[in-house]
């Protein structure tokens, strides 16, 4: 009986890593070894990889940029699959994109072109595949307004087209968040737009970024979401407001630490484990709680080992 890196190897060209050290595949720096590591370059691939696991009986996870998430110290036990799908093609109003694009670098694209719906966007970390899964937003803005269609391999191995509607999507969340399907393509809509216009938001909201984000420090973007209120959800308490409130400035466990210009981003100083960050969590919503009875909700995803 072959041994399950000569099966996936066998599936997957030969090329599959063992135990690869995760913290350079995220914006954190945290992550002890996965198992197995597979860097899918094509759809094709990305899709057999997660067949391969799945034929394996292996746990997986698809990586894009790693901006979001918290790997633990002690890895991941299945196949991580890093999403590197970077291709796109801009046709009238309409982007075709693979799940690996860089969402950055299509807001540039997108912008040079004349074309709005993505400026909001411009700095923000990480893939499409990985904008998808979380909605990612920004500004009062995020991409489940502009996404039409996507290209999915479905929970249950599908390859299918589904609509916007499909996702489900809300504040920083989407169907894809508890149902395991991998996108693979999307289809954006856009609009015609003054690209003058256009180019002075993006530098506006990257100097906004630059100001207040973290240079040359890990970290996972915002650690709780916003406050909405069930009533009018367009009335929004930010999270870091609160944390600031509750006293959670200065905080710190190990080498995590809450960053000094901005309560809702936790930092590593260079040797901050999971552990640390989890504890800090923990430390920063207890805060709020006990101070407002307000029950924050994580926004960075933990990743079982
Ligand atoms: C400094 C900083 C600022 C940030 N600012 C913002 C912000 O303003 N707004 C915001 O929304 N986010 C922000 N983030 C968080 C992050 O950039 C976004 O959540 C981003 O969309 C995550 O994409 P990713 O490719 O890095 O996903 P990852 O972190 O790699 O993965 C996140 C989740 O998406 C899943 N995923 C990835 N690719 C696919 C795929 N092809 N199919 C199915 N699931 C997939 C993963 O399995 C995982 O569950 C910020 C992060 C940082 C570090």
């Amino acid at each position: 009986m072959p041994k399950t890196a000569d099966r996936l190897n066998s599936a997957l060209g030969g090329r599959i890593e063992e135990n690869v050290i995760l913290s350079p595949h995220t914006s954190f720096g945290i992550g002890g070894p996965a198992r197995y590591f597979f860097a899918a370059h094509t759809t094709s691939e990305l899709v057999r990889a997660v067949r391969s696991a799945r034929a394996n009986g292996l746990r997986f996870f698809v990586l894009g940029g790693g901006s979001n998430i918290l790997f633990d110290d002690a890895g991941f036990s299945g196949l991580v699959i890093k999403d590197n799908t970077d291709k796109f093609r801009i046709k009238g109003g309409i982007v075709f994109a693979l799940s690996g694009t860089i969402v950055d670098r299509l807001v540039d694209a997108t912008v040079e072109q004349g074309l709005g719906g993505m400026e909001y966007a411009a700095g923000i970390m990480g893939t499409i595949g990985g904008a998808v899964h979380g909605n990612a937003g920004a500004f009062g803005h995020a991409i489940n307004e502009i996404l039409e269609s996507a290209v999915i391999l479905s929970n249950d191995d599908k390859i299918e087209v589904v609509d916007n509607e499909y996702f489900k999507f809300a504040y920083r969340s989407s169907r894809l968040c508890s149902n395991g399907d991998t996108v693979l393509s999307v289809r954006l809509r856009l609009r015609a737009e003054d690209p003058l216009q256009l180019a002075e938001t993006v530098k506006d909201r990257r100097k906004f970024r630059r100001e207040r984000h973290p240079v040359n420090m890990g970290c996972a973007g915002s650690v709780f979401k916003n406050i909405r209120s069930l009533e009018k959800p367009d009335e929004v308490t930010p999270a870091g407001k609160l944390l600031e409130e509750a006293g959670v400035r200065g905080m710190s466990v190990g080498g995590a630490a809450v960053f000094d210009r901005h309560c809702n981003i936790i930092v590593n100083r260079g040797t901050a484990t999971s552990e640390d960050v989890k504890k800090l969590v923990e430390n920063m919503r207890n805060a709020v709680f006990s101070n407002f009875g307000i029950d924050l909700e994580r926004e960075i995803l933990y990743i079982e080992p």
